[in-house]
């Protein structure tokens, strides 16, 4: 039986529910979260580093109970496994929501939702456009993300309209951030990205010049975790190079995510809140655009 932390039971008031009275009144929720690590790393070093502080977990879930209101509890049970499997070393996770006064109608003594999510390494895509439909095109590109097998989209921002950033005089941009899980390795998914740029008539001439889609890999695990890829190499630099100066991506990026953070240097204090990257940045040129469409 592999290693697990069992966290039970944690209770708070929340308002989920279909139900107008369930939103307006409250009931009690419960949340169950089994973590799958391996803990002989902590047992070898009694190094609290070495393992998931469940004080923390149980801190995220209570906020998610008491957070803004869902109608279902499989949507409680998502967003709360993906808080726990930000946690880097938990390999898999199972959540079970709790309802026990639920509107049933009948004597009844529980009802729980029970999800089991894989960990994967975390993925923020940068999307942006400025020929054509550009609305339509970022729709269809967050659809094809979507669809990519080995990539599960957790997050989409609201899409920013921006001035262009060097290159030739040229048009306005769309542009938008996409995070995610990515099981497939990073030159894979690069080669889908361009796939998917491709399938919507890009094509490279003037570098920095107008495209119909351009997406790039900004960041592939998270900064400082046991997934995270770092390479210095033209064909696929990761972190992108530029994302940490480009307030069209970091905004978006901070909306969809505001916990995100960016490595722009070695080590643990290479590794900057994108909230304090932005602070430094010229925003100016980033403004909210149109509205997803609906496909
Ligand atoms: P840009 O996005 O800088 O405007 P392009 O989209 O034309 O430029 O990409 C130029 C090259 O950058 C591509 O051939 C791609 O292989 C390479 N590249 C290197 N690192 C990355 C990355 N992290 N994300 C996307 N493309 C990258
Ligand atoms: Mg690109």
């Amino acid at each position: 039986m592999p290693d697990r932390i069992v966290l039970q039971g944690v209770t708070a008031r929340g308002h989920h529910g279909v139900l107008a009275s369930e939103k307006r009144d409250g009931q009690t929720f419960l949340v169950d979260v089994t973590m799958m690590l391996d803990l002989e790393p902590a047992g070898r070093t009694d190094a609290l580093g070495a393992t998931v502080n469940y004080a923390e977990v149980a801190g995220d879930v209570v906020a998610r109970i008491t957070g803004p209101s869902f109608d279902l509890i499989e949507r409680l049970a998502e967003v709360i496994a993906d808080d726990v499997l930000r946690h880097d070393l938990v390999h898999t996770v199972e959540v079970v929501v709790h309802k026990p006064e639920a509107p049933v109608g009948h004597p009844f003594t529980d009802v729980q939702v029970r999800v089991t999510r894989t960990n994967a390494a975390q993925v923020v895509i940068a999307l942006g456009t400025n020929l054509g439909d550009r609305a339509h095109t970022l729709t269809d590109a967050v659809a094809a993300l979507t669809a990519l097998p080995g990539m599960t989209v957790t997050g989409v921002s609201d899409i920013v309209a921006t001035d262009p950033v060097g290159g030739p005089d040229q048009p306005e941009f769309l542009n938008a951030v996409v995070v995610g899980r990515s099981l497939l390795h990073p030159t894979d998914l690069l080669a889908e990205l361009h796939r998917i740029e491709a399938d919507h008539g890009r094509t490279r001439d003037v570098r920095w010049g107008a495209r119909t889609l351009d997406l790039d890999l900004v960041q592939y695990g998270r900064p400082g975790g046991h997934r995270e890829v770092v390479r210095d190499d033209a064909r696929l630099t990761l972190p992108h190079p530029r994302a940490h100066e480009r307030a069209f991506v970091l905004v978006p990026w901070l909306a969809v995510d505001p916990r995100a953070s960016l490595r722009v240097g070695e080590g643990r204090h290479g590794i900057r809140p994108v909230e304090d990257l932005l602070e430094g940045l010229d925003r100016s040129g980033v403004r909210p655009g149109p509205a997803w469409e609906q496909l």
